[in-house]
Formats: C-alpha cells, sequence, structure tokens
C-alpha cells in the first residue's frame, strides 16, 4: 500500500528538530531508520501529515565511554552497536542482542533510539535496556531529562515519550568486570521477531548470586523484568533446582497473546526456556 501524501523535513541541528516538533504538534512524527514506522504508514495504522528526518543529526550519533557510563547516541544503527570494539569489551549483551534483530539489511538502517522508542514488546532492546539498567535522555522545549529504563515502557506502543520530546541518547552503566550476561531469543526464522526473548545479567560472588536482572521480549504488552525470579536467585548458588525456579517464576509474569507463533501456554513456556537458557549462559560466561 501507499502511505497518505507528507512533508519531509531535514532539520541540521538538535534545537532545530525540536522546534519544528513542537511547531507541527500532532501531525509530525520523527523518522529514524523508518523500519517499524515506514511500514506502518504503508499499512495506513500511522498517517503523519509530516515526517522529521533524525539523518543529518550528527550528535545523535556515535558509541563512547564517560566516566562510568556507556552512552550510545539514539540515532546509531544495530550495525554500528554490533561493529563497536567498546561494546563488544565492556557491554557484549547489547552486540549479541543486536545480532539477532531482524537480518542485515533492517540492522543497516534500524536505530537503537528507534527500537526503543516505538514501543513494540516484540522489539529486542527494551528488554536488554531493562537488564542493562540503562537510563534515556529526553530532549524537548523545556530541555532534557534523563529517565530510567524500569519504568519507561508503559504499553503497547506507549513510553513515558511526550508528544515534543526527542530521545537522544542511551546510557548505560558499565557493567562491572565478571558479569555474566546472555540473550536467549527463539524466533522461527531469520528476520521474525521473538516468538520469546530474556536477557540476562549476572554477578556471582563467593559462589552465590550477588546481583541478577532478567527482562523478557514479547510475552506481555511491554518487555518487562521478572523481579521475582530475580529475587528468587539472589543470595544463593546457581544450581539446576535454583534456575528452574526462576523460569517457573518468569513464566508466571508473562501475558503474551496468541498469535501465529504460537499460543498463550506455548509462549510462556518458550519463556520460561529462554530464562532457563540465558541464565545458564550468563553463569557459564560469569567470573565466579
Ligand atoms: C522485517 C523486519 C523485522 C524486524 N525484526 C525485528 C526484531 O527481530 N527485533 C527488533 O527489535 N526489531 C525488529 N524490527 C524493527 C526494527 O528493528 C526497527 O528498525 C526498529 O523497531 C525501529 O527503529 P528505526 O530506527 O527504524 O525507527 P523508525 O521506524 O524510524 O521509528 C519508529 C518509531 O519511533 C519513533 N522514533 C524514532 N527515533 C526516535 C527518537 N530518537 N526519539 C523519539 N522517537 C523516535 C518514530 O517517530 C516512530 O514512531 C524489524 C523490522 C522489520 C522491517
Amino acid at each position: 500500500m501507499i502511505p497518505r501524501p507528507f512533508e519531509y523535513h531535514v532539520p541540521r541541528t538538535l534545537p532545530e528538530a525540536i522546534a519544528l516538533l513542537g511547531e507541527l504538534g500532532d501531525e509530525a512524527k520523527l523518522l529514524a531508520g523508518g523500519h517499524s514506522l515506514l511500514p506502518m504508514m504503508k499499512l495506513r495504522f500511522a498517517e503523519p501529515g509530516h515526517l522529521i528526518d533524525l539523518g543529518k543529526l550528527s550528535e545523535l550519533k556515535g558509541i563512547r565511554e564517560v566516566a562510568s557510563e556507556i552512552c550510545i547516541g539514539a540515532m546509531t544503527t544495530e550495525n554500528e552497536l554490533i561493529w563497536s570494539t567498546l561494546l563488544q569489551a565492556k557491554c557484549p549483551l547489547i552486540v549479541e542482542g543486536a545480532r539477532q534483530i531482524s537480518d542485515p539489511q533492517v540492522r543497516y538502517r534500524g536505530t537503537l533510539g528507534g527500537d526503543i522508542s516505538h514501543g513494540d514488546p516484540g522489539n529486542d532492546h527494551p528488554a536488554l535496556m531493562l537488564a542493562l539498567d540503562a537510563s534515556f535522555v529526553l530532549a524537548g522545549g523545556q530541555g532534557k531529562r534523563v529517565v530510567p529504563a524500569d519504568g519507561f515502557f508503559l504499553g503497547t506502543y506507549m513510553t513515558l515519550l511526550e508528544p515534543g520530546e526527542i530521545m537522544t541518547e542511551i546510557r548505560i552503566p558499565v557493567p562491572q568486570a565478571g558479569t555474566g550476561s546472555c540473550y536467549a531469543k527463539l524466533k522461527r526464522k531469520t528476520g521474525d521477531f521473538a516468538t520469546a526473548a530474556a536477557a540476562v545479567t549476572l554477578r556471582m560472588s563467593n559462589g552465590a548470586v550477588s546481583d541478577v536482572r532478567i527482562a523478557l521480549t514479547n510475552v506481555a504488552p511491554t518487555a518487562l523484568r521478572a523481579a521475582a525470579a530475580e529475587q528468587s536467585l539472589l543470595g544463593k548458588p546457581l544450581d539446576e533446582a535454583a534456575i528452574a525456579e526462576a523460569a517457573r517464576l518468569a513464566m508466571d509474569v508473562c501475558e503474551p497473546v496468541a498469535d501465529l507463533r504460537g499460543d498463550i501456554e506455548y509462549k510462556t513456556a518458550m519463556a520460561g526456556e529462554m530464562t532457563r537458557r540465558a541464565l545458564t549462559t550468563a553463569y557459564s560466561r560469569a567470573a565466579h
């Protein structure tokens, strides 16, 4: 299908983009990689009269370490995440997650900021961000604010982003040395979204779990943390029984919808299985 006609704007600076967004209001949509927005426009689920292309804003690009955080510009593409030697060395979970997103074509265009801002529970970065305890910089007419990933995702396609705001940067605390992590994703074929997936970060100390975060993809209206599963592991050795119990508790928080990827029972079971696999692999990668 063909989208409705729209006007195309290419601001050169962030203040220019924010001003345009304020001026055009609800009629405008931000365009990043376009790999979620353009399909929706072609199906006429989204019918913006104006597109504001963020592609020329160099301040929204790049990956750098600042003090104890890794700061990633919102317009950084999936492939740039995958190729980043800084992320490979210090935050391999993002690299592992990005490598499992769709196919090479999508990864050349799709951006980290777009994947998060879209608020699609099928997208992979929301759960990765929850597991990494990330925060997001949102800039608007009133200035900038920094919000945690935990609490950012309000519902399907709904986030804390206000209409006049642009996500400019993603901040991730540098994982401590010895942290193990894993993103376990079940998909039917290359290019498909997750049937279910689990992101885990894990630290061990004196034979016991000292820190763990577990987040799930595509088994609820938003990416979600499995808080009870995390709690069940803290302070204990990570043996098979503990992992099985955490997987059971992760399944308890799932509310998937049945679709071509499976029915509710199957998707819930797969969320448990992905949790089990992610915990097992994260453990094998953690120092202990
Ligand atoms: C065939 C196919 C398979 C896919 N499979 C997966 C998958 O397995 N996993 C996955 O995670 N994703 C998948 N995607 C989605 C893909 O990763 C998209 O690129 C991503 O969801 C959106 O990023 P984008 O840069 O393309 O954003 P766009 O499509 O340009 O924008 C998406 C939405 O976010 C808003 N937006 C974008 N950037 C910002 C910003 N900086 N601030 C505020 N709002 C912003 C836009 O206005 C729009 O509403 C798939 C896409 C396709 C076409």
